[in-house]
């Protein structure tokens, strides 16, 4: 399903919009917002590939480095047919927020490759991959921008770039993050950004004195973040009750068999044709009445319309900039619980960044190690978002950008504009 172009505002208008909002309560002054606000670099590249059969095919990939202030800039690299360079700055300015607010020596930056890998071969997305390396190599490295997956882009993906940076640079495992375990990855950090959400989720029906055993869910997209996510929330007793990918809904209000679906989609790489179980759309699954809905696949999905629909007492965003202004204000007057990307979905970089650090001082962590400390990282920004949320009385989001906004802002005012 391909979303229609939503009117109103875009991807970035949106970010922006959240950050005017904590700029306000914070008094920074219009000077700083707009050092804030735009990006250090946006680089469009020209991607010219040769096809398999023999033909030449041009992509266009974008990287948008937002803000260094408080370290070498991170952030994930996505192949997506709908990927814009409006977009791609909003996650950029996503990622400096979240790496801040999760207190990580890193700022901001995002990628992304206007592309359709189902209608690509491995070899043709090799080829891209290592040519947009090429292309972007002068402004990557371990000390200046670290890309990492996103969107179908996974641990195979991030070796062919190390594989490319590395012809040029040496041996650079630190340039990517989210490699394969036995190429300098870390152990956990597949696993990282559904763990993060789970355990966001653990934390806030914690503190409402429920639990996951207790609760319904229903989760959009079934890749990386929502598929693991799933998979937490199964083991801990949660019941699933639709999950969604591409293709379409899976609905069974009994609870679906997740470990079973994992296996279904590892063979099919689809989750239809999942034991008969009914279909239902991407639109319709928003509005299913359930406790903790989870939108883990595209952006700016909850318009005005969709948000009066939903049906679910919280919303944990495992995707990146899901929630448009206009739906998030729907949300607060209705009282639905909005844990936000920025502190949500920040088990990836924080995972990423135990990756970075295990490459530059040549060790390995322990897995056990890796997720001690990512449960350490994700409650304690938990806990620091909901007491400034009661102090403030705002919502979650509006404390996790005064949080992460502070303490750019603080940097970028001590460093020098
Ligand atoms: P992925 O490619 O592994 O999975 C994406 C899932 O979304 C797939 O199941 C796909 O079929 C589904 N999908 C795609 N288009 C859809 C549509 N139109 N409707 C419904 N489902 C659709 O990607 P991922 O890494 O899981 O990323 C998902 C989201 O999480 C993105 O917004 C990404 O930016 C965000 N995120 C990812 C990470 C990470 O570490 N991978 C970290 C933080 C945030």
């Amino acid at each position: 399903m391909v979303y229609p172009q939503q009117e109103g505002l875009m991807s970035i208008e949106a970010t922006n919009h959240y950050l005017e909002t904590a700029a306000n309560i914070l008094g920074i002054s219009e000077r700083l917002k707009t050092v804030l606000k735009t990006p250090r670099r946006i680089i469009k590249a020209e991607i010219v590939i040769e096809r398999d059969n023999g033909e030449l095919a041009t992509f266009v990939g974008y990287r948008v480095q937002h803000n260094n202030s408080l370290g070498p800039m991170k952030g994930g690299l996505r192949y997506h047919h709908e990927v814009c360079e409006n977009e791609v700055e909003s996650l950029a300015s996503l990622m400096t927020w979240k790496t801040a607010l999760v207190n990580l020596p890193f700022g901001g930056a995002k990628g992304g490759i206007i592309c359709d890998p189902r209608k690509l071969s491995e070899s043709e997305i090799e080829r891209i991959t290592k040519t947009f390396t090429d292309q972007i190599r002068d402004v990557i490295g371990p000390n200046i921008d670290i890309p990492a997956p996103d969107m179908n882009t996974n641990a195979q993906t991030m070796a062919w770039i190390m594989h490319e940076y590395s012809k040029f640079y040496g041996f650079s495992p630190g340039v990517v993050t989210g490699k394969p375990v036995y190429l300098h990855g870390s152990l956990g950090r597949e696993e990282a950004t559904g763990l993060g959400v789970t355990l966001t989720i653990e934390n806030l029906l914690n503190d409402h004195q429920r639990s996951i055993k207790d609760a319904t869910f229903v989760i959009q997209g079934f890749g990386n973040v929502g598929g693991i996510a799933a998979k937490c929330i199964h083991e801990r007793g949660g019941k699933v009750i639709c999950v969604s990918d591409v293709s379409g809904a899976l609905y069974d209000k009994k609870g679906i068999d997740i470990p079973t679906l994992i296996q279904h989609t590892h063979e099919h790489h689809s989750i239809k044709g999942f034991q008969d179980l009914e279909m239902i759309s991407n639109e319709a699954l928003l509005s299913l009445e359930c406790d903790v809905l989870v939108p883990a696949a595209l952006g700016d999905i909850f318009t005005k319309e969709v948000a009066e629909n939903v049906n679910a007492s919280f919303i944990v965003e495992g995707a990146n900039d899901p929630t448009l202004p206009e739906g998030d204000e729907i949300f607060n007057k209705r009282g639905i619980i909005v844990a936000p990307d920025i502190l949500a979905n920040s088990g990836g970089v924080t995972v990423s960044y135990f990756e970075w650090v295990q490459n530059i001082q040549r060790l390995s962590w322990t897995e056990e190690q890796v997720n001690q400390e990512l449960q350490r990282t994700i409650t304690n920004a938990y806990q620091r978002v909901v007491k400034l949320a009661k102090k403030e009385n705002c919502s979650l989001r509006t404390a996790a950008f005064i949080i992460g906004l502070g303490r750019v802002a603080k940097a970028n005012l001590t460093l020098g504009l």
